[in-house]
């Protein structure tokens, strides 16, 4: 019997209560108080509260399933096994009590008690910071055995300034049948970028404050933050090639082959459109469900940006008509039992999206179309790159942002012009300018829609990992 992943969220949450941890529901998306993050990214992003002392929790030990969107992990979705743009992370937190000692063997009581998750222990490998012997200590001790703990000189957290200290990250070896690498490559190891060994936690020690003079100074109170993949266990538990053979993402993929007519598991280039979709709907849904909307700018254009996103990877698929807003209550059915709340919200979000996709769609399959002969014509030419100029009319008549042009492409083993696109749009700005006069900008409008990138520079808390010379 394979558990559920409503049982195995249970299972963490019920065994950090057994250890004195109390349940902090998973806050919303949208940060209330923290102007420097525009997606909560992480379980301890809503933590801050506690750990820099401007609230005192009622226990200093807690545990949460926090839902978290990261954009900068965008264009690995449907192309690692592990990655999505909303996931959920797994976390038990102490702010000023229990330290690496207690972290160390909980959590790996959590992992191989027969009671609990019950792995295979000679699956697991531990990366330390080389300098941290107490972390080294500690896992030797629950009887880690020492060629399964690797020194990693980048397992130090760091944001800059403030709290930081550092880390043991776990993997998980999912065998010789998922190595993607030759033998001899570099990042062939737990730690390395690979699809053999997954990530699937991070425990911090957070002991430092790293002063604005650039010193390492012992914190008085030593703090624990640990986030756990969700859908990454799970992945493990129901013994799935990658997240999305589990009953996270299943049931979205099998209603997309019903609007597709293509089955899963046919082709990779499908497989990869299918996925995206699933991950896409997901996202929209809790983030919509949590108050944003889609707009041209910050949170409101990640959404926009995810819908047309899975638009286009809908027609890859052939799907022609809006779709994307029926998967709206199947995410609902999902995730009802920790989340009721999408369910019950489910036909205001359908909308939402469906408006969105429906206005998208109507230059959609004539962009497509335009974009296709590009390609053909590309290729034919025997030329790489797809001209600034053809990318640029996508753009500004079929409203594809440069990076869906860009990807796109890529698929196809193109690359796009990108300064002959910038170019294009220098031009096009200063045509509109000479022909307005003093009138009010409507260039602003098409810069926020280049302007891609500018989410993932919103990186959070935990998603800073900086440069560091030496632990002092
Ligand atoms: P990776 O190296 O796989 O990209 P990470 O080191 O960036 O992960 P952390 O910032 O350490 O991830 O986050 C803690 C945990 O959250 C990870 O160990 C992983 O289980 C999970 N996680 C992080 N990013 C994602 C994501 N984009 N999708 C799904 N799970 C994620
Ligand atoms: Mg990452
Ligand atoms: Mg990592
Ligand atoms: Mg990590």
């Amino acid at each position: 019997e394979k558990k559920s992943s409503s049982e195995i969220r249970q299972m963490f949450l019920d065994f950090f209560q057994s250890k004195g941890h109390i349940i902090e529901p998973s806050a919303s998306l949208v940060p209330h108080d923290d102007p420097t993050l525009l997606w909560i990214n992480s379980g301890v992003a809503t933590m801050k509260k506690y750990f820099d002392g401007s609230v005192v929790p009622e226990v200093p030990r807690l545990t949460s399933s926090q839902k978290s969107i990261r954009t900068n992990d965008i264009e690995n979705v449907g192309h690692t096994a592990r990655h999505h743009t909303l996931f959920e992370m797994l976390g038990n937190f102490s702010v000023g009590d229990y330290f690496k000692e207690e972290a160390i063997t909980w959590a790996w009581e959590l992992l191989t008690s027969p009671k609990w998750f019950a792995m295979d222990a000679n699956k697991l490998f531990i990366t330390v910071y080389p300098k941290d012997t107490d972390a080294k200590k500690y896992w030797e001790a629950v009887g880690v055995p020492a060629d399964h703990i690797i020194a990693v000189e980048d397992n130090f957290w760091d944001i800059g300034e403030g709290p930081s200290g550092p880390d043991s990250e776990i993997f998980y070896d999912r065998g010789e049948s998922f190595n993607n690498l030759a033998a001899d490559d570099p990042e062939n190891y737990p730690g390395g970028e690979n699809e053999r060994y997954l990530e699937i936690w991070n425990i911090v020690f957070s002991q430092f404050n790293h002063k604005p003079d650039g010193s390492y100074e012992p914190l008085p109170h030593k703090n624990i933050d640990t986030g756990m993949g969700l859908e990454r266990v799970v992945s493990i538990f129901q013994n799935a090639p990658t997240n999305f053979e589990t009953d996270l993402f299943l049931p979205l993929i099998h209603k997309t082959e019903t609007f597709s007519g293509k089955t899963y598991n046919d082709d990779k280039e499908q497989d990869v459109a299918f996925k995206v979709i699933a991950d896409h709907a997901r996202a929209i849904t809790f983030a919509i469900g949590d108050g944003a909307l889609p707009s041209n700018e910050g949170r409101g254009y990640v959404i926009r940006r995810l819908i047309r996103r899975a638009v286009m990877y809908g027609q890859k698929l052939g799907i022609e008509k809006s779709f994307l807003y029926k998967l709206v209550p199947v995410v609902g059915e999902i995730m009802k039992s920790y989340y009721p709340e999408v369910l019950e919200q489910k036909d205001y979000i359908a909308k939402v999206v469906e408006s969105e996709e429906s206005r998208f769609n109507e230059t959609l399959n004539d962009g497509v179309h335009l974009l296709d002969q590009i390609i053909a014509k590309t290729k034919a030419a025997n030329e790489t790159k797809i001209s600034g100029s053809n990318a640029f009319k996508l753009f500004d008549t079929y409203g594809f942002p440069l990076d869906l042009t860009m990807e796109y492409a890529h698929d196809e083993g193109l690359e796009v012009d990108q300064d002959g696109f910038k170019a294009e749009m220098q031009q096009q700005k200063q045509r509109a300018r000479a022909a307005r006069g003093n009138q009010v900008s409507m260039g602003v409008q098409s810069d926020l829609l280049t302007d891609i990138k500018t989410p993932s520079r919103y990186v959070g808390y935990s998603d800073l990992e900086v440069e560091h010379s030496v632990l002092k």
